[in-house]
């Protein structure tokens, strides 16, 4: 029987540094790795509409279980699927049950089940609830039940459930997805304890699924290259691996010198929330680009009289009108939702360049001189926060508050 999803690595990939690509065989669409997914809220990118979604490169969509569920409602009804509900025929989702980039300890998580931020509070998700809403949603890819720590203290014996649990939650998910024949990914655990991450990636890699998701979420260290390592040196090679918590560009890098094919794509949006346009580049665009900063903040009023576009290099809807830097910094004062519609334009797209340019440079076999270019080239925020987390100086704070983009 043919596999669903398909995974081949180049043959003249590094060991280590994987470039490859991702073929879905009923849609008969490949994905070039590295790769972002296309982060969405409710199933859809947010701000923009489908005839904005067109010109954009979306071929890989992170959809979230949980935003869809209401707290009481037991019935999924949604009989043609999520991707005509969603006008994404085209595209391929990846269905997960919780959100990487709000991920939050909602209560806690017991064996029968996991408990989920619906819409209208804390709902459990049990792997019952889990196989009806795939059923319903019929997505490209779904992701096993993690039970992922949010806790911000916690002791060893907590790491060591959440991946006896993974495990359990994966088991039933796997007869499930077998019965309804829809690939499944698996999250890889273990979270600070490095035996506990080598034991779930064995035991993970035992199992008949299509892919993994490197799970680093709540991991606040600098550098994550060891947690990633003890993860993916102990996965099969010829399945793709999708890193969680892995979202700005310095951290893409590092998981791709540690064996990541894919990332959630959520830096294009908390970019656009903080009023920001990506600027940076990768590989040979970074030689033409002399700008310090990885972002510019369009709310800061001295864009008030640049007429230039965003990027006069990039080909987006928002820079090849061209909409100017002064009107986009107007249409954010003014609150009108074409500024962030503009701002997401430009940022998906520009996420996308990256990744991009990435793909060359491993072709070109000078992926980690790039980075280390990339990373010297673009100085780092205080405190090391990167800069579309920084409270913006320039943002009146009555201003930011009333922002229509709400987190
Ligand atoms: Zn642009």
């Amino acid at each position: 029987m043919t596999s669903a999803v398909n995974f081949h690595l180049a043959e003249n990939s590094a060991s280590i540094i994987r470039r490859g690509t991702l073929h879905f065989t009923r849609k008969n669409k490949t994905v070039q790795t590295p790769a972002c997914l296309t982060y969405t809220l409710r199933g859809s990118v947010p701000h923009l509409v489908a005839d904005n979604l067109k010109p954009l490169p979306i071929e890989l969509v992170q959809v979230t279980l949980e935003q869809f569920l209401e707290q009481k409602d037991a019935s999924f009804k949604l009989p043609q699927g999520l991707h005509k509900y969603l006008h994404l025929e085209n595209a391929i989702l990846f269905c997960d049950v919780r959100d990487p980039l709000k991920l939050s300890s909602v209560s806690f998580n017991t064996d029968k089940y996991l408990s989920v931020q619906s819409q209208g509070g804390v709902r459990q998700m049990t792997p019952a609830l889990w196989a009806e809403a795939v059923n319903a949603y019929r997505p490209d890819v779904a992701a096993s039940m993690a039970d992922t720590i949010t806790d911000v203290v916690w002791k060893s014996k907590r790491i060591i459930k959440s991946v006896n649990r993974s495990l359990r939650w994966l088991d039933e998910n796997l007869t499930k997805s077998k019965e309804l024949d829809i690939p499944i990914f698996a999250h890889v655990m273990g979270h600070t304890n490095i035996e506990e991450r080598i034991r779930s990636a064995k035991e993970t890699s035992e199992r008949d699924v299509q892919g993994f998701v490197v799970n680093l979420l709540g991991l606040e260290h600098d550098s994550l290259s060891h947690f990633i390592r003890a993860s993916t040196d102990n996965l099969p090679q010829n399945k793709p691996r999708l890193a969680y918590g892995l979202s700005t560009p310095e951290k893409i890098l590092e998981g791709i010198s540690n064996g990541i094919d894919l990332f959630d794509g959520s830096y294009a949006y908390k970019a656009t929330q903080s009023g920001r346009a990506i600027i940076f580049k990768f590989g040979r665009d970074l030689h033409r680009s002399g700008t310090q900063q990885k972002t510019i903040d369009l709310w800061d009023p001295q864009f008030a009289q640049d007429f230039e576009p965003l990027d006069i290099t990039c080909g987006c809807h928002a820079c090849s009108r061209p909409h100017s830097k002064a009107y986009i910094h107007h249409l954010l004062d003014a609150h009108e939702m074409l500024g962030p519609l503009l701002l997401m334009s430009h940022n998906v797209y520009q996420l996308d360049q990256f990744m991009a340019a990435i793909r060359k440079s491993i072709e070109s076999d000078c992926f980690e001189q790039d980075k280390e270019r990339f990373t010297k080239h673009f100085a780092e925020t205080e405190n090391d926060v990167d800069e579309v987390d920084v409270e913006s100086l320039s943002i009146r704070a009555k201003k930011k508050r009333t922002t229509l983009c709400k987190q």
